[in-house]
């Protein structure tokens, strides 16, 4: 289990709004590297946010890869990630993806997230 205190003592927090980097060891790409070898962003995801159902992968709204303020990131999968590529190269906007997902999409992601959810929280 990932203590919350120690791993946000990696992360430069400067404002509410703001990327927050990352100071420790990076990736090649600029994901920030936690002990273990787990990608900060998830971590500070899944510790901020909530649990990421397996299939699906934690995007960057800032296009900052080594940026774990959990504002900027959200779940989506890997066409997602794609398509936000596209999107992005087209039209650079920090707050908007210019994400447009299909109905079938958002319906699994939401699914996935509950699904995982309730296996994090069922009763034991
Ligand atoms: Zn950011």
């Amino acid at each position: 289990m990932i203590k919350q205190d120690i791993f946000m003592n990696h992360v430069i927090k400067t404002g509410l709004n703001t990327c927050w980097k990352w100071r420790g060891a990076k990736l090649k790409h600029g994901y920030g590297r936690y002990s273990g070898g787990l990608l900060a962003h998830r971590i500070a995801y899944e510790l901020l946010v909530g649990p990421i159902p397996e299939s699906l992968l934690v995007l960057h709204s800032c296009d900052n890869p080594e940026c774990t303020n959990p504002k900027h990131l959200f779940l989506g999968t890997h066409s997602d990630n794609a398509k936000d590529m596209v999107s992005k190269g087209r039209n650079r906007h920090p707050d908007q993806t210019g994400l447009k997902r299909s109905d079938e999409t958002k319906a699994k992601i939401s699914a996935a997230v509950k699904r995982t959810w309730e296996s994090k929280h069922a009763p034991a």
